[in-house]
């Protein structure tokens, strides 16, 4: 059987600072070793502080992922040599004598499969190496510090994955759940780090490294699997190394034999005390935390009569919920739901598409009343919403610019129909007796109309004509 185990570095990307100096934790677009300081340089006699925004913020991870937050969380020094860690130990939390680490023992659901989530950590992030081609070939290796020491929240979960593919609906869920609680934005890029871990049956375990995008940790996994299936064949024992995803090559490859735990010689951060957490300080959190993206499905089913398949798209992306709340009322709900999951959505599939749309809630507002009165069909209304999310334009602006004004007035409807019924007398007389020629009667109303008809008012038109 083929066992998956992940460990997710994940930024806290919504603090100011980083997690144990006043340096920012908004490292882009800075000029290189810019942000730096003697503590996240980890010069020698520097004294770290911990940042109790990003104690708090991980906290809530350890919630939403239903871990066991302990009394007490205590910071321990992970020594290893790097030239992105300056110090020469990475602070992080390790779990020594009891759990002290900021999660455990927690709980994610996926299509009914239960994962288990390990443990969760609150740690640094070490700086930047930039090479010249690839990791590999290169002759050249540039350091920028600019983000060492920023927060980063690392997840393990338990090897509970069969297939590559639960691993990516995984990560997606993982991600809509740090994005509803505004503690990091995971699209960013580097925000969400993912290494995997896996084995096939009874073989040794193989580490695959710092894979940046889920779509691709998918393919190194399924990768993995071939690779690892084709040496059993060949009775080939399976080594249990690191290796790494070539992005270019759409391969992994290997990178170094795996160090064990105990490697890092762990001791405890003398320079940051203990922590504690109490019960009042976890209620306090539980209380600001936003509604939960399971809560949000529920209202939207109870409350508003949202189909549960619409509900459950809606309710689990920030950005689309957002402009819901923004955009409806009580009449108009269904409809704004119906015009973003099944528009909207379709225009923006990737993050950077919906970054680019132009929408405000008073375009969804205008567009869902304009189609509750028949004032335009659902059709035009599609029509009109690609024109406004690229122009920013008013829903009247762009109606009277693409002329989608609704034809539902009877007068100019009928005309339309009779010029349709001279233009098509064989479908006319066939319409007596079959079905289809009505319909075939409607659509080439509707085309003549460029899909501006109202389609109950043609239809009702027809007939009638039908039968005088
Ligand atoms: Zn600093
Ligand atoms: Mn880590």
């Amino acid at each position: 059987m083929t066992k998956i185990g992940l460990e997710i570095h994940c930024q806290l990307t919504k603090l100011e600072s980083k997690l144990f100096c006043k340096c920012k934790a908004d490292y882009r677009s800075l000029p290189p070793n810019s942000n730096i300081c003697p503590v996240c340089v980890g010069l020698p006699g520097s004294l770290p502080m911990l940042n109790r925004k990003a104690v708090e913020k991980a906290a809530m991870i350890s919630l939403v992922l239903g871990c066991k937050i302990p009394e007490k969380i205590s910071f321990f020094r992970k020594n290893y040599f790097y030239p992105d860690l300056p110090k020469n130990f990475q602070i992080t939390q390790y779990n020594a004598y009891e759990p002290t680490s900021i999660g455990s023992e927690g709980k994610v659901e996926i299509e009914g499969k239960e994962i288990r989530i390990r443990r969760i950590q609150l740690e640094e992030d070490p700086g930047r190496l930039i090479y010249e081609g690839s990791s590999e070939k290169t002759l050249i290796t540039l350091v920028d510090y600019n983000r060492a020491g920023t927060p980063l929240v690392e997840i393990v979960t338990e090897p509970d994955f069969e297939t590559p593919r639960q691993v990516r609906i995984f990560l997606n869920v993982l991600a809509d759940l740090v994005e509803n609680i505004g503690v990091s934005d995971p699209y960013i890029e580097g925000a969400l780090r993912v290494d995997g871990n896996i084995s096939l049956e009874k073989g040794n375990r193989v580490e695959i490294k710092n894979v940046g995008s889920f779509r691709d940790i998918e393919k190194a996994l399924h990768f993995e699997i071939t690779r690892q299936q084709s040496l059993v064949a060949r009775k080939i024992p399976v080594q249990a190394e690191t290796r790494h995803w070539d992005e270019a090559r759409k391969i992994t490859v290997s990178a170094r034999s795996k160090e064990e735990e105990e490697d890092y010689r762990y001791v405890p951060e003398a320079d940051i005390p203990v922590v504690v957490i109490d019960t009042n300080t976890i209620a306090t959190l539980q209380r600001q935390m936003p509604e939960s993206i399971i809560a949000k499905r529920e209202r939207y089913i109870k409350k508003y009569d949202i189909p549960p398949q619409v509900a459950d798209v809606l309710s689990s992306d920030k950005f689309y919920s957002d402009l819901f709340e923004n955009a409806h009322s009580e009449t108009n709900a269904r409809e704004i739901a119906n015009i973003i999951t099944t528009d909207l959505m379709g225009f923006a599939d990737t993050r950077e598409k919906k970054m680019e749309l132009k929408i405000n809630a008073k375009h969804l507002l205008d567009l869902a009343d304009a189609i509750i009165n028949k004032k335009i069909t659902r059709n035009s209304g599609k029509l009109a919403l690609q024109e406004m999310v690229k122009t920013g334009k008013s829903l009247s602006e762009v109606i009277s610019m693409l002329d989608l004004g609704h034809v539902s007035d009877t007068f100019s409807l009928e005309k339309i129909v009779d010029e349709v019924f001279k233009e098509e007398e064989k479908a006319v007389s066939d319409a007596k007796q079959n079905a289809d020629s009505v319909n075939y009667l409607v659509g080439k109303v509707m085309k003549k109309t460029k899909g501006k008809a109202d389609p109950s008012t043609t239809i009702e038109i027809v007939r009638k004509k039908l039968s005088s």
